[in-house]
């Protein structure tokens, strides 16, 4: 499999890749194994993360439409709708974010970087995603402009295929990796990833780290044969593609004291900083399968760090 396939699908440069990796040596030492990052907390817009990569394939495709506005949705404090609001003002588009009421609302971590960028942000009081996407048809229609639908998280087909090049680029790299770790929100990222490793890293698993309760075992085996049938790739997907843990603990942004250990952890030892709603709760699943003794000594596991910086700063 080339990349011939991946590059049918139109993409915009918004940001910087390929992503550096770094090996965590004194995390490594620790847990007496080898652990590396994959940075994509540095994609290189805003404060970086995962969703600039999905939103190479997904603005491509909303200009070639011939869009003019850009709606999506997420949590109070989404990281996917901050990076879109950004990504689509960089390329002249006018975004709108129609968020859930849940979570942190004032004008602190993403709320107030959308603040900074005059975004316009529409609180939803719902608990149903499907109530969002109405309410956007119903004000793009009242707005009269070709508008473009973002769906939460950016997971569909083609925001995956983002994480399929990511996986093309962790082939390239000197290491070989044993295991490739992330959190799964919205399960974009992982199916991604999945997908990749089986065109590029056949001997690679994929181990996803669940902070929501959403059904992944059916949602990232979907999105990866959606992503294969656009890649027009003929790849199975079976459930022993993917390893899914769950490391929510009470809820979706609810900050996990296994979670904060693992802050902790990364900040004293390696100067890196996680987020409480994804990659501390992400990376604390990594400590645990290590002190469940599943890494050998000479294994290489590579740690996708996929931003949320901003939510860092409004923390429940
Ligand atoms: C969105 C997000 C994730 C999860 O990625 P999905 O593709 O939605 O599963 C992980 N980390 C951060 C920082 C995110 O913003």
């Amino acid at each position: 499999m080339d990349t011939m396939q991946l590059r049918n699908h139109p993409r915009i440069n918004l940001g910087i890749f390929p992503t550096p990796v770094q090996r965590l040596d004194r995390i490594s030492a620790i847990l007496k194994t080898n652990v590396y990052i994959k940075r994509d907390d540095l994609t290189g817009l805003g404060l970086g993360g995962n969703k600039v990569r999905k939103l190479e394939y997904l603005l491509a495709e909303a200009k070639a439409q011939g869009a003019e506005l850009v709606f999506t949705t997420g949590g109070a404090q989404s990281n996917h709708a901050m990076l879109t609001a950004a990504a689509a003002g960089k390329i002249g588009m006018r975004p709108i974010l129609i968020l859930k009421k849940r979570g942190v609302t004032e004008r602190l971590g993403n709320q107030l970087l959308e603040s900074l960028m005059g975004t316009e942000v529409i609180f939803a009081d719902t608990d149903d995603y499907e109530d969002i996407y109405e309410e956007m048809d119903r004000i793009g229609h009242q707005l009269g402009v070709p508008y473009y639908k973002i769906p939460c998280g950016g997971s569909n087909a083609l925001g995956c295929l983002g994480y399929v090049d990511c996986a093309k680029e962790i082939q390239s790299l000197p290491e070989h990796f044993d295991y490739l770790v992330c959190a799964v929100g919205s399960g974009g990222t992982m199916a991604g990833l999945a997908l990749g490793a089986k065109m590029y890293l056949p001997t690679t698993q994929v181990y996803g780290m669940m902070v929501d309760t959403d059904p992944f075992d059916r949602i990232v085996p979907g999105l990866m044969r959606e992503a294969a049938e656009l890649l027009h790739a003929e790849i199975d997907i079976s459930a022993e593609d993917i390893h899914l843990r769950d490391v929510c603990g009470a809820g979706y942004a609810v900050p996990s004291a296994e979670g904060n250990e693992a802050i902790s952890l990364m900040a004293k030892e390696e100067g890196l900083f996680l987020d409480p709603v994804y990659t501390g709760k992400a990376f604390a699943g990594l400590l645990q399968m290590a002190r469940e003794g599943v890494f050998r000594e000479s294994d290489h596991v590579l740690f996708v760090h996929t931003g949320g910086a901003g939510g860092l700063f409004a923390v429940l």
